[in-house]
């Protein structure tokens, strides 16, 4: 690339001091692609490492560059490369695993200690107008998904793994605590998988709102006043019996509860959302019912799933999108994700100088 080549990218020094400076412009190895970042979007996971400096054991202990949720277009491909070339519009998956250890080995990539995921400390992320990703995790999008539909398949494949966990089949009968956009992923997913009555939980009219925009068949504002056993007595006459998935996208204790207490005999608990990292739980009452508990941690192999259930218009990504914001614009960005001013779901910032709004 020519030197000084606009590179504009968006940095995260510290506790609320996100920086737009330049960056020199790398060239592809082998095995990667130069991509001209077109779409990113702003998660959950984003914000609280604006706002807090770290998750969990991740800490950002030096300036790493923000963004994991991203669609681009090719501009160089390593010479190994076969799969893709120039103009091609990829789906980004932002984690590229070592290859190497016993869980890439058995499929479960996701897991790899070596993984190397984007704006995961110290990991860069990929908001800004050039980057390199490894050429096996980028995904050619069909012509019928826009480069936006392309950044959401990645809280898509939250969605989509979480519903393969929990096996989830036709005629199935869910509940989703929390309508965020995980949540709301989730439900979307579960819908195309076959689920036929799908109850979902907020604490925000507005969050429910969307989900029944979203295809949800009922939702239940969960009310300071409202018991634990009054809710799980409502979530099963909503849906006319026990749900036999459930899926907690809050993280929040008294969620866990409620859907390890709602979830039919042999039915499956799927957490989703990451919380305190102890919790007090009702575990006898669910081993009773032979519940089984299963952990998400983003996804694996769930890429394709994600692009092709959208392609094939079992689902529709687009009302998710609700705020745009140029590269320039990343602060105010974040600042509406931060405020939540205007009901964001999923905010967009165009890294591609050239783009338009439609
Ligand atoms: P979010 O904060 O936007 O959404 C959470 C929703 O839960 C909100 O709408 C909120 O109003 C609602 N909520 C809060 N308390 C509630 C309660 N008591 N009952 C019902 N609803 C309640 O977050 P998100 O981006 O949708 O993500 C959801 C969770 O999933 C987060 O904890 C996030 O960290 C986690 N997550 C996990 C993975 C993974 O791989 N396991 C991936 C992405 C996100
Ligand atoms: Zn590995």
């Amino acid at each position: 690339m020519a030197a000084g080549q606009d590179n504009l990218t968006a940095v995260l020094y510290g506790i609320n001091d996100m920086r737009l400076e330049q960056r020199p412009i790398s060239e592809p190895n082998d095995i990667q692609v130069l991509i001209q970042m077109e779409v990113v979007g702003i998660c959950g996971s984003d914000v609280h490492y604006m706002t807090h400096g770290k998750i969990g054991p991740f800490v950002v202990e030096q300036p790493m560059v923000i963004g994991h949720e991203a669609a681009g277009t090719i501009v160089k491909c390593g010479k190994n490369v076969k799969h893709l070339q120039p103009g091609d519009r990829v789906a980004i998956e932002p984690g590229c695993p070592c290859r190497m250890c016993n869980f890439c080995k058995i499929g479960k990539y996701n897991l790899c200690p070596g993984m190397m995921f984007c704006a995961t400390p110290p990991y860069d992320g990929n908001l800004c107008r050039f980057y390199l990703h490894d050429a096996d995790f980028c995904f050619k999008l069909p012509d019928n998904l826009n480069l936006e539909e392309g950044a959401i398949m990645e809280p898509l494949s939250v969605g989509v793994h979480a519903c393969k966990k929990a096996g989830v089949k036709i005629g199935d009968v869910v509940l989703i605590l929390g309508a965020g956009p995980i949540g709301l992923v989730t439900l979307l997913a579960a819908k195309a998988m076959g689920a036929s009555k799908i109850c979902i939980t907020d604490i925000l009219d507005i969050k429910l709102e969307m989900a029944k925009k979203l295809g949800a068949d009922h939702a239940i504002k969960i009310e300071k006043h409202l018991s634990e056993d009054e809710i799980v007595k409502k979530v099963v006459t909503l849906l006319g019996e026990e749900p036999n998935a459930s899926f907690d996208c809050t993280g929040v204790e008294s969620c866990v509860r409620i859907a390890l207490r709602s979830t039919a005999k042999a039915g499956k608990v799927v957490l989703v959302g990451l919380g305190k990292f102890e919790m007090n739980l009702p575990l006898t009452s669910a081993l009773i019912k032979e519940v089984d508990i299963r952990g998400v941690f983003r996804y694996n192999n769930d890429y394709p799933t994600a692009i092709e259930m959208v392609r094939s218009g079992r689902i529709n990504v687009k009302p998710l999108i609700t705020h745009h914001y140029r590269l320039e614009e990343t602060l105010q960005a974040f600042e509406t994700a931060k405020t939540q001013k205007g009901n964001p779901v999923k905010i967009l910032i165009h890294a591609n100088p050239n783009w338009r709004p439609s």
